[in-house]
């Protein structure tokens, strides 16, 4: 199979706006007027519920068969729950209740604006009437009707079109079919069934470095296939990311109903956008489900990784916890070290000198009390827009030194609680859940790419990149304006680079809300240095402070910076690499056969997708790659140069062409050489398409 990427057809064109739907006024939530209304959540977020039944690893089955009537509710638990609705969700699991198709037709479709709930164009007559006749249907359900049998594939399709707006495009359909995983089996099963005896397998050890949500799910399906491993994790516990921040605030900021894994869900998130305590506990509960920790080692590091060509073989270096020095052997080796957590402290002078307290977003030192302290925070990006909020009301004074402003997403929900109708509804509606994170996937199939690619016509100047970014621009623009008045604070929290240029934040208000405190400047200055007694800026003037937090992000473009890994004929990565990772698919390097990363160079997504699914798709294709080595008989697999040096060059071309490409944007996305070393420019089915199993032909296979 020959990966589409790069093909001169035009990618991310998933979601066909409704004719007549002007782009400037589908930007913002289909509520207009004053900042309380936009950032009023009751009004906001009717319906942002929350929907899947247990599909899982062992598919969905009938949910109505296995539930008892008493436990699911009484009338009114029934009618409060379908107030809480997300209507398309509600609309096509009532279908599954009465086989009623005539709903298709008798519901308008949704509406999508960048930012609104996908209830827009569904009056609210319609949207009463569908309450009334689900909340009966469920009644009779409850009572013992069984649901109807499962629509056939014509009828499946036309309700993914319902509830995505439009007519799909059919080279997204197998991709959103296995995502909806309607009717059983778990989404991305990514354990291929591998024909070979057990002892082939259990002779072919594969260590996992790394213990967060790649890692994890790499042991998992590793597990699944019968393959023999170990996963090394530096820290004592589950989580990566989530075991490591622990910053007040700091919340997942994908919709959590689907950032979960494809096999996991999850029906009881108390938040949208839960926090950090939530998120580690469901890793650490997933890791447990699988017994995991029988096979991990904590608090150990690997240093080394040494390849012996001769036996096929990877040698790991490790640091054990009693500080000792062990080599164990892998036939192959993922890391999952993720790409942000290495912190990177700014490189200003004299910040040795501070006498005060000074720490790291991601190393939060929670035994410093900020109350009533001078508080200086250097960054204003993802970490220290959730963190501000939350210690600014407690501080004597919290400067905020930010070099750029990040663009806001108005999020009305980001920090709700889920109504417990929404909860019951995704407990117990059969498909309900199934269908909201079906409509949650589609939303972020494409996300906004569409408005932040670059039109190479574009003449409006450098603060956008096209003209349907220059809509977004402004209509953000706006929603910032609505909640500034003080024209130089608005001019300060305004940012001057393309939207989409860096991740943009999902907001309700709080960001804002925070900086306008009393309490709390906004300095844009340039830093000269850092002294005993706070930070000098380069005009001249000095601001105190007790505390400096550093929010000021991760080495994330130097990849796999505490490991030394040297693959045939001892070629050491980091020389190859020089400062410009690389990987085919994020996945793979030539002369590194069987060593694998995940979450790899040019696997980020800014407006678009949630992560585990990219890992999802890498560790398939990874398992693919070890069925490929085991029933072929194959020692190693390595990919062709030729084939990670054309894919390369496609994805750069194509970062080229985004706002985080274009040369007025500097980030983390960039590295030293001015390079996207991070982001996938291209659509999510692309990477979908192109991982879904290895083509022999990209490899060079070793007996
Ligand atoms: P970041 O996005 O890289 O932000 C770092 C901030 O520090 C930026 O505002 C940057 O300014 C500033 N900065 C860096 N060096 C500086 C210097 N020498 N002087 C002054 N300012 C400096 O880091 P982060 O906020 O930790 O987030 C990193 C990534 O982690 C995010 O992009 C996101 O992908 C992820 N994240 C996700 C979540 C979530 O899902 N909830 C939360 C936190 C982080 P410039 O912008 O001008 O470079």
């Amino acid at each position: 199979m020959r990966s589409p990427i790069g093909s001169s057809r035009r990618t991310g064109a998933g979601k066909r706006k409704p004719e007549g739907t002007s782009r400037a006024g589908r930007i913002l939530p289909a509520t207009k007027g004053d900042t309380r209304v936009i950032l009023s959540p009751a009004k906001q977020t009717i319906g942002r519920a929350s929907i899947r039944t247990g599909a899982g690893r062992t598919g969905m089955g009938n949910p109505a068969a296995q539930q008892d009537p008493v436990t699911i509710g009484d009338d009114r638990t029934i009618d409060q729950a379908v107030e809480a609705a997300h209507i398309p969700s509600l609309v096509l699991a009532l279908i599954h209740l009465t086989g009623d198709e005539s709903l298709l037709d008798r519901v308008p479709r949704p509406v999508y604006d960048f930012f609104g709930d996908g209830q827009g164009a569904i009056p609210a007559a319609v949207q009463a009437a569908v309450r009334a006749e689900a909340a009966s249907a469920l009644k009779a359900w409850r009572d013992g009707r069984p649901p109807a049998p499962l629509p056939g594939p014509a009828v499946i399709r036309r309700m993914m079109d319902f509830i995505a707006g439009a007519d799909i495009p059919e080279r997204y359909v197998p991709f959103l079919l296995e995502e909806l995983a309607i009717g059983g089996g778990a989404p991305r099963a990514a354990a291929p069934a591998i024909a070979v005896p057990a002892a082939v397998k259990a002779a072919f050890p594969v260590a996992v470095i790394g213990a967060g949500m790649s890692g994890i799910l790499a042991a998992i399906e590793l597990q699944q296939a019968g393959i023999p491993y170990v996963i090394i994790e530096k820290n004592g516990d589950f989580g990566g990311t989530w075991h490591e921040n622990s910053y007040p605030g700091c919340r997942v900021d994908t919709q959590n109903h689907l950032y979960s894994y494809s096999f996991e869900n999850n029906h009881d998130w108390p938040q949208f956008y839960s926090d950090r305590s939530v998120l580690h506990a469901y890793f650490r509960r997933t890791a447990a489900k699988y017994d995991l920790g029988r096979f991990t080692r904590f608090r150990t590091t690997v240093e080394t990784a040494d390849y012996d060509e001769g036996r096929g073989r990877w040698r790991l270096g490790l640091r054990p916890p009693d500080g000792g020095a062990e080599v164990i052997e892998a036939a192959a080796v993922i890391s999952a070290v993720g790409q942000l957590n290495q912190p990177r402290y700014p490189e200003i002078a004299g910040r040795e000198t501070f006498r005060g307290p000074a720490f790291h977003s991601a190393r939060w030192d929670h035994s410093v009390d900020l109350a009533g302290k001078r508080v200086a925070v250097i960054g204003s990006g993802a970490s220290a827009f959730q963190f501000v909020p939350e210690i600014a009301p407690a501080a004597g004074h919290l400067t905020l030194f930010q070099r750029s402003a990040p663009w806001l997403g108005p999020t009305p929900d980001y920090h709700e609680n889920v109504p417990a109708g929404m909860q019951w509804l995704l407990e117990h509606m059969p498909c309900y859940q199934s269908w909201y994170r079906f409509f949650l996937f589609w939303l972020m199939t494409d996300g906004i790419l569409d408005a932040v690619r670059i039109d190479p016509e574009w003449q409006g100047g450098p603060q956008s990149v096209s003209a349907l970014n220059e809509d977004l621009r402004q209509a953000l623009s706006g929603y910032i304006a609505m909640q500034v008045e003080d024209e130089t604070l608005r001019a300060k929290v305004t940012p001057a680079y393309p939207p989409g240029g860096k991740r943009m934040l999902r907001d309700n208000g709080t960001w804002l809300g925070a900086l306008k405190r009393g309490n709390v400047t906004v300095e844009d200055g340039r830093i000269a240095r850092i002294t005993p007694a706070g930070i000098e800026l380069a005009d001249g003037r000095h601001v105190e402070a007790d505390v400096i937090v550093y929010g000021t992000g991760f080495h994330a473009s130097d990849f796999l910076r505490t490991l030394k890994v040297r693959g045939r004929g001892g070629l050491d990565l980091h020389q190859a690499w020089a400062g410009d990772a690389r990987a085919y698919l994020g996945i793979t390097m030539p002369g590194f056969p069987n060593f694998f990363t995940v979450y790899g160079p040019n696997t980020n997504i800014v407006v678009n997708g949630s992560i585990i699914f990219f890992s999802e798709c890498a560790v398939r294709y990874i398992l693919g790659a070890v069925k490929l080595m085991l029933e072929g008989g194959w020692r190693a697999v390595e990919v062709k140069p030729a084939v990670h040096d054309a894919f390369n060059d496609r994805v750069d071309a194509a970062n080229r062409l985004m706002a985080w490409g274009a040369p007025q944007v500097s980030s983390w996305y960039k590295n030293a050489t001015g390079r996207v070393g991070q982001n996938w420019p291209f659509a999510l089915v692309d990477y979908w398409n192109a991982t879904r199993t290895p083509d022999p032909e990209d490899y060079i296979l070793t007996r």
